[in-house]
Order: structure tokens, then sequence, then C-alpha cells
């Protein structure tokens, strides 16, 4: 009996418990006190209401109980739990991905546009990513030899394996997996760190080429961020052959991928766990001073960096799992990202990481001021637009972290002792941090290990994110038609804006030219050169129009977007329709009526920053607005839409809002009392309350914006758009055929406004201009109604065909 106690006992240290526990009632006092204590507070820490939800191993909770912190054991067993509930969910993640992808093998997402990309879409909901027909789980449909399945992840062969397969069936995409480190450094158990490059011509670094970088594994317990890259890499390389926007991507810039940054982790992971819930989160380098054992061993790779290295949110104590190493740049992992970071020129990268559901970026070791305030504040908005991440410099969401690799990377003035300036190349740089614990039906479906169904959802919210960043480090700008639906002179311009978005410069050209034969000349294409980044500049086309045009007929031209690529150079293709004098059923000109077309409830404003003309309409005329407030202005009167088969909503906005808290929405209702949110171009769904962690706003506030309804904030930087809001059977079908609908903006503010590092967010406000509603209905011939002596063949002579619309 002694012996097999002796037995159990050496079992129970062998294997490091960790559990999931909450601390209440915490401040920014106590906040310090678990930094000082070397607990981490970035990657799956929610802090929310005054609460942290964390996990924590049991060496971590003696020295909570050594300090008088309290907490609640919420999961006794973390790796246990993770395991058990893996093994349970494994069939129906098996099953619902085979669905899946019969599923995705009947759809594209492309739109109604010739040309898509991910960051013109403005769906109401995010696109429906089709899933790749490669991507797999870990599970007996795809691995029937294993016996144990990894809590569904891929072990680090099976990722590179996938690797080898994706290299055999496309060898003129992806590169053969290739020694990241220029030396031929090896990890601490000697393992090599393997990158692959997706490009055209991919086994050479084309000079010139825009670079984007993407890492995962870098804590080897956060299972869904190599999960989701091999998601992202399948879909690139599955649909370069169909989708002209990924071909024209993937031929012009290079995209890196590191799937296992910190292998010797990740194999010590599944060693130990091999039924996934594994907890080494840090490299297996033991020969730290003290001997912790297990889990506690290693230094924390994202703790090791040099610029701002040890200055507060890492932990001296080789066990704690914030531990910095004896210096920067400390370990084979970090030099080897180094070396090989060094010999790039990425423009962006993204340091996947798991889990919290937000989008963390520099400084996280530091309080200065972060040099690139409204670039941050652009992407963040763009790439989180449906997934509604937290976004911000991790100590405005978690607390201070130094030494992490998107401080070095983005760098910046000499830090202090000889922390130098870090990487010297600007590199803007992300911690995605990918799911959360709290998800799914029962809440139960997060963590490290997320349930194996849960890999799926994770990897498509993370699909715009790697999109994103890749158009973001290369020659891309966005079009936006700015053009009224209702064209009422023969001749005049066609107005349109064109944003740069790219971190790389190019010149950027519209193209115009007609598709309706009404259309008798289009003005020469526009080139927009020298644009910096953010810049949005106005482009105006000229165009004729056929004096025969009737009222209601329809305008239809094609508009491309290119950049100056040698080849594969358009961004954008799409066709767009406007009416010639159709029924406009509303129009408000704010120059000549103020505010008389609308009843207010609270204070509103007019504006001389307008739009067109001198005048538009506002939310504040002194900023910042008020917290705690609320007001409505509503559409005098009501609109008829009974037998109209479609109706456009269309006015220009810009505003500056408190992201994911403060918010406007423009409402519908039949009955002037009830009232429901209108989906727009420019609409977002409101944030969810599970991924509002910042720190220092109250429960109240984190709750305050209505879950994934239709809203407008954060912050448009002065730039304004054009907002349509269709209304048909399909697309806000509430007031569709109705004949009593009311319309009303509604503006929202929460208790506290929260700037973090958006120098540029003022918390403006609301303002829109040129209000109007128009009926779209289109002629259409018909045989009954058709008049020979009406018809126009044009062009005469005419070719092959003749279309009669
Ligand atoms: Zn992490």
């Amino acid at each position: 009996l002694g012996l097999l106690l002796l037995g159990c006992i050496q079992l129970t240290y062998a294997q490091e418990n960790y559990k999931r526990v909450s601390i209440t009632n915490v401040n920014e006092f106590l906040i310090h006190d678990l930094q000082n204590i070397g607990i981490d507070l970035t990657c799956g820490v929610i802090q929310k209401d005054q609460k942290l939800t964390l996990e924590l191993f049991d060496y971590e909770l003696d020295q909570l109980d050594e300090q008088n912190i309290n907490y609640n054991v919420l999961i006794e067993d973390m790796q246990e739990f993770y395991s058990k509930r893996a093994i349970e969910d494994l069939p129906k993640a098996s099953l619902e991905l085979q669905q899946e992808k019969v599923r995705s093998a009947q759809r594209s997402y492309s739109v109604n546009e010739i040309l898509n990309n991910v960051g013109q879409y403005d769906g109401c909901d995010e696109i429906d990513w089709a899933t790749p027909a490669n991507w797999k789980i870990n599970d007996a449909t795809n691995y029937p030899a294993e016996t144990n399945h990894f809590g569904g992840c891929l072990t680090y062969q099976m990722v590179l394996d996938e690797l080898d397969l994706m290299q055999s069936l496309y060898p003129n995409l992806i590169s053969v997996k290739t020694d990241a480190s220029p030396t031929n450094q090896t990890t601490i158990e000697g393992r090599t760190v393997y990158y692959v490059r997706i490009s055209d011509n991919p086994s050479i670094d084309e000079a010139g080429e825009p670079e984007t970088l993407y890492q995962s594994l870098i804590h080897s317990r956060e299972a869904a961020t190599v999960m989701n890259q091999l998601f992202f890499m399948w879909y690139l390389l599955e649909n370069y052959a169909t989708d002209d926007a990924i071909k024209n991507l993937i031929n012009n810039q290079a995209l890196y991928f590191i799937p296992v940054y910190n292998p010797d982790g990740f194999v010590y992971n599944e060693t130990v766990a091999p039924n996934g819930g594994g907890g080494q989160r840090k490299n297996r380098n033991t020969s730290a001073p003290g001997s912790c054992g297990t889990y506690l061993e290693g230094i924390d790779l994202n703790r090791n960096s040099q610029y701002y290295w040890n200055n507060g949110g890492s932990s001296g104590n080789s066990c704690n799992q914030t531990y910095r190493g004896t210096t920067y740049f400390s370990e084979p992992e970090t030099q080897i990202m180094r070396d090989f970071f060094l010999l790039h020129d990425f423009e962006l990268a993204l340091n996947h990481h798991s889990y919290k559901n937000a989008m963390l970026h520099a400084y996280a070791g530091t309080t200065i001021t972060n040099p690139r305030p409204d670039e941050y504040s652009k992407y963040n908005h763009d790439m989180t637009h449906y997934n509604r991440y937290a976004h911000g410099p991790s100590t405005s969401i978690s607390a201070l972290n130094s030494g992490n690799m998107n401080d070095w990377m983005l760098g910046g003035p000499s830090g202090p002792g000889s922390n130098g300036t870090g990487s010297g190349k600007e590199t803007l740089a992300w911690t995605p941090e990918n799911g959360l614990a709290s998800e799914g039906t029962g809440g139960t479906y997060g963590g490290f290990w997320p349930q194996p169904s849960n890999y799926l959802p994770i990897a498509k919210r993370a699909m715009r994110m790697n999109f994103l960043a890749a158009y973001f480090s290369g020659k891309y700008a966005k079009l936006h038609d700015l053009n009224k639906t209702d064209i009422t002179s023969l001749s005049g311009n066609l107005n349109f804006a064109v944003e740069n978005l790219g971190q790389t410069s190019s010149d950027f050209t519209v193209t115009v030219t007609p598709v309706s034969s009404n259309i008798i000349s289009l003005g020469a294409p526009s080139t927009q050169s020298g644009m910096a980044v953010l810049q949005q500049n106005n482009v105006n086309i000229s165009y004729v129009l056929d004096p025969g045009i009737s009222a209601l007929d329809k305008i239809e031209f094609k508009v491309v977007l290119t950049n100056d690529y040698a080849s594969d150079n358009v961004l954008y293709e799409a066709n767009i329709v406007k009416l010639y004098n159709p029924n406009v059923i509303f129009v408000d000109d704010p120059d000549s009526s103020g505010l008389t077309n609308w009843t207010q409830t609270g204070t509103w404003y007019t504006t001389l920053d307008a739009y067109s003309g001198t005048t538009a309409i506002t939310t504040t005329n002194t900023f910042p607005y008020a917290n705690s407030d609320s007001k409505q202005l509503q559409m005098n009167g009501s609109v008829n839409l009974t037998g109209l088969p479609a109706v456009l909503v269309q006015f220009y906005g810009k505003w500056d809002l408190e992201r994911s808290f403060d918010y406007v929405q423009i409402e519908g209702s039949t009955n002037g009392t009830t009232w429901t949110p209108l989906c727009g171009k420019l609409t977002k769904p409101g944030s969810p309350d599970a991924n509002n962690t910042y720190s220092g706003k109250s429960g109240t506030d984190n709750s305050f914006q209505p879950d994934g309804e239709s809203l407008y904030d954060g912050d448009t930087q002065d730039k304004w758009n054009m907002e349509e809001i269709l209304i048909d059977a399909s697309t806000n079908s509430f007031l569709y055929n109705q004949s009593t609908v009311y319309f009303r903006f509604n503006f929202r503010t929460d208790s506290t406004n929260r700037q973090d590092s958006y120098y540029n967010a003022d918390f403006e406000g609301f303002s829109f201009d040129d209000f109007r509603i128009i009926d779209l209905t289109e002629n259409t011939l018909s045989i009954d109604t058709f008049s020979s002596e009406d018809l126009k063949v044009y062009p005469n002579p005419f070719y092959n065909t003749i279309e009669i619309n």
C-alpha cells in the first residue's frame, strides 16, 4: 500500500494540475498584484464586470493563497475536462464538418460583383466561408489509425504532413516547408521551425512583393491558432483557380506562415495529454534556475523579445507562466523568429493566440504613445467588422505584458537600458486572441482546447482578419460609389471615392465603361497618385446620356478599380445600376430645410460640416458628445410602400462613436411605436457582451450595445460615405409592401468614453446629409406595350446578338 501511495503522489506531481478559477472584485491594484506574481493576463483571461476568469496551475494558486487573494474554482482539472469533452464531441464534430463540406461544394461566396474582394464586401452578415475540402480535424474519419485524437487538433507531425500535402497538390502556389532559421538553428529539443510561402513562384523570395506574416502556436496549448491558419491556407490554395481576387493577391504578394512556432511545447502536450487539454504554454527550456516540473517549465516566448523587455507584466520566476528568461532573445525560438523576421519586410504580422475574442496590438509592454493610431484604428475597424472582437493596445484590454513580439516588430523610440528600438521594420503587428471560454450552446465550447466542433466557427471568424492583413500589406484601395440612385441630368459627373488602405504605395485607376446603351459617353479613366495611407480621394468621371432616355430607365455602367502591379491588377470590378428620374418618395436637403422635416426627441443640430452644400444634420454640436444620452430624430409623417418591388433609403454619413459601446441605428416602424433597426451597406452587427472585455468599463456599459443588431459605431475619421438601405421582399422585409412606414435615427451612449490609443477618436457623434427614399421601380419592355416605332437599335449596325431588356 505504501508503494502504491508513493506512486500516486509521484503521478500527481508529474502532472501539474490546472484549474479554471474566477476572481471577483478585481481592481487595478489586484491586477498589479497578479502581474507581480507572474500570472499571464492576456491569453485565455477574461476580465468582465470586475471579475476575472482564467486558468491557473496549482503552483500559481498557492501563490495566490500566500498573497491572500481569494478565488473560486470553476473547473477542478482542466486537462481532464478538455480531453473528456473532446472525446465526447468528436463524433458530432466529424459529422458537422462532413456536412459542411458537402454544403460548401455547392456554393461560392461571390456576390453581384464581377471581381469582388473580401474588403469590399458589405453584406448584413459575414461571408459564409466555404469550408476547404482539404481542411480537417483530427478525428476517426481523417486519421483512422490513431487511438487518441489530441482533442481534435492536428498533432505536430500531422501539421507538417499538411504542409507537404499542400505543396504536392499546389506546387505552384506554396513552397516546400523550409527552415525559418537562416543559420539552421533548432529548438531546445532539436526541432526545426518551419515556414512556408504562399505566392506565385513560391520557391523564391521575389523582389518587391509585399510580405505578410502569420504565426501560430507561439503558446503551444493555444490549439485554435494552428487550426485557423490551416483553414485560411487551404482556402487560398483551393480558391485560387476560380476566384480572381485571390489569384491577383497571390500573384503579386507573398504570404508567410509559421504554423508551429513552439514545436517542443506542442509535442510535449501531445505526449502528456494525447487527448488534448495539455497545459504547456512556454517552450521546453528546462535549464532555467529552479526545477518546476512538467507544464511549469520553460520561458514564455511572448515575453522574451528585446523591445521594452522586463518592463512589467512578465516574471523573473522560472516556474511562472510569464517567465521572461534571463535576458531578451535568450531562447532559440525567439532568435529564429528575430533572424527570420529581419530578413524580410513584413508590412503586417498576425501573431495568433487564444483566447479572448480580441485583437491586441502594440504597445503592450510600455505606455509610450502609439505612433500609428489612425492606421490601427481603421484596420481594427475593418478586420473586426463582423466578428466584433475587442481591439486596442493590450494595455487597455488586458494588462501590461512587456517583451512581447508585437512591440518588437513595430518598434519605436529607444527603450530603457539596452532594450533598443525594436526590429526597425515598423511592422504593424497584432495578437488575435481566437475564441472564448464561454461560447456555443451552454457556454462550454471554448478554451485553450476548444470543443472539436468549435474549431470551424473560430477559423471562419479569423478569415476576414487574415485576408485583410494581406490586402493592407499590399497595393490596396477600396472603391466607394457616391452616386445617388436618382440621376436627373442628361450630362454631368459620376462620383466615386478611392480610399487607399495599403501599406505599399501605388497609383489607383478608376475606369468606367457603359453597359446600358443609353450612356452615350463616359470620361477617361482617372488615376490617383501619391496618396497617403488612409487618404480618400474623390473621383469625378463625366457622362452624357442619350436625350431619348425616359424616366425610370435603367442606367448601368461598369466600374473597375486597378492598382499599379504590372499584371493581375484588378482589385474590384462591378456593374452599378442607377435610374433616370425615378419616383423619389422623400428627399431632405438640410441646406434649405434645416431640421424641419424631422421631429426631435432630445436635441439634434445642423452643422456647416456638410457632404454637399452648406448644411448637414448631426447629433453633436460640441464634442465629445454627452455620456448616457438617448435621443431620436424621426422623419415627419410616413411613406406608403404598397406595391413597390424595391425601395432604397440613401444618405451620406460620417461618425465618430466609441466602438463597441455607443451607437446609432436607423430604424423602421409600421406603427410609429415599435422600432426595428435596418441593415445597410455600412452597418455592422452590434458587439456581443462576451467580447467586450475592455478593462475599466462597467458591466452595464459592456452590455450596452445590442448584440448582433445592425448599427453604426467606431470612427470613420472624417470621411463621408454613402449609405444604402434596401427594402424588398428579402432585405429589411418587415417594411416591404407596407402602407405606413416610419423612419428614425436613434443615438445612444453609455456612461463613459474610452479613447485608448486612438487619438483621432474625439467622440464627435453622427452626421448625415441628403437623406432620400427612392422607388426603385424601373422600366421594362413587355410585348403588349411595345411599339416598333420606339425601337432604336444601338449600336447600329450590331454584331451577332441584340439584347432587349
Ligand atoms: Zn498566447
